[in-house]
């Protein structure tokens, strides 16, 4: 049982990104006090929604720097706080040199992170943002699972460095963090593992994969079709409040898979095309498997041949119950985050408007 006081500071690492915007976004609501770890403090632009937020809101933000791959760096954002949400890591779809990109700073940043929490004394709690891409690799591993979806029971075991290597960033950061927890007792880590995130971000300056995910369906990358391929979605608020009960529930533990519903590319592309009409090029047709896997790396590099024989055609599904039963999280219905998170990529300029035509 592990209870925050309501006057502690709370630490969020990676306060600039998509998910951790909508964290610090709660808590400020809450009043709480948030120490907001970034890593360029002279970035103004990427600090600005915050600092809107903060004004309007009842809590308190303190910007502190914080760089995952220098040790120590978070010692100061740290000091004084209880509850600890470490967001921050790189969230990409597409790497040159995904050592350096992606697992460095996931598996470096989570050791800092959490070895920090090891020498802070006041620290009791740890919620580390891990991914579903750690609880599985590629949508052919449910075949092997002995249940009908994947669960907080089950582990990536088929990502690497070549082969899905942003998930296979996540599985090592997940694990070390376990390992980390397991070696004191002092805090106790939550992990929150959520699916793919989609709905508006605080602002429309984001990073993650989750602005990029929803651009490809209109950016003439799939003009010419689409594959089957079946993907579990989240709106980001109710990410945002997983952490929030994740941190604040002292009964809480352990991992929490969080995903609204099971969907699919061709679904994502029917909600927008019902609400945007042709005003994009959105795939209409499903293209069979061969035609995706023979031609699909010469249009978009990341869909490599190993990633459309193990996810095209394969059943996506995961089971939510734990988060329902443990946090009382209460899905919200995910077509208007699609909606509104594509209206925002739209106004923000972020897709130009003869793309891909
Ligand atoms: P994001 O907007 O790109 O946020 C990533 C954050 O990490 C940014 O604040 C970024 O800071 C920070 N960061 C990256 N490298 C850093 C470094 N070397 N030092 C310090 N900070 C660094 O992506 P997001 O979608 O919110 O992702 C947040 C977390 O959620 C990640 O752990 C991701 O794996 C996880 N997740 C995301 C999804 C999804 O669909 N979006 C799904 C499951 C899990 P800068 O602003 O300075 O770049």
């Amino acid at each position: 049982m592990t209870e925050i006081d309501s006057d502690a500071p709370i630490l969020v690492t990676g306060a600039t990104g998509y998910i951790a915007g909508h964290i610090v976004k709660r808590l400020l609501e809450d009043g709480r006090t948030v120490h907001a770890a970034v890593r360029d403090l002279s970035n103004e632009s990427r600090l600005a929604a915050l600092k809107k937020l903060a004004a309007d809101l009842p809590g308190t933000i303190r910007f502190f720097a914080g760089d995952l791959l220098q040790d120590g760096s978070y010692g100061p954002a740290m000091q004084d706080c209880q509850l600890v949400f470490h967001t921050a890591s790189p969230c990409l779809l597409t790497s040159r040199n995904p050592q350096r990109d992606l697992v460095e700073p996931a598996l470096f940043g989570t050791r800092n992170v959490l070895n920090q929490a090891c020498r802070t004394g006041s620290v009791r709690r740890v919620v580390l943002t891990s991914s579903c891409a750690a609880i599985f690799g590629d949508n052919v591993d449910l075949k092997r699972s002995p249940r009908e979806a994947f669960a907080e029971e089950d582990w990536n075991t088929t990502s690497s460095l070549k082969h899905q290597p942003y998930a296979w960033s996540k599985t090592l950061a997940e694990r070390e963090a376990w390992c980390i927890a397991n070696s004191q007792d002092r805090w106790d880590l939550i992990s929150i593992n959520p699916s793919a995130v989609v709905g508006p971000g605080i602002s429309a300056q984001a990073t993650s994969a989750s602005f990029d995910g929803l651009e490809k369906f209109a950016n003439g990358a799939m003009k010419s079709g689409m594959p089957h391929y079946e993907i579990g979605y989240v709106d980001v608020r109710d990410v945002a409040e997983a952490h929030i009960r994740a941190g604040f529930t002292p009964e809480a533990g352990g991992r929490y898979l969080i995903c609204a519903v099971n969907s699919s590319f061709a679904e994502t592309a029917a909600v927008l095309r019902t609400h945007f009409g042709d005003a994009w090029p959105f795939p209409q047709r499903v293209l069979p498997k061969w035609i995706v896997w023979l031609f699909g790396p010469l249009v978009d590099p990341a869909l490599t041949r190993k990633l459309v024989w193990r996810n095209v055609g394969h059943r996506f599904a995961a089971d939510h119950s734990r988060s329902v039963r443990e946090l009382n999280l209460s899905y919200r219905p995910v077509e208007e985050a699609i909606v509104n998170h594509f209206r925002q990529i739209v106004d923000a300029g972020r897709l130009k408007p003869a793309a891909g035509r």
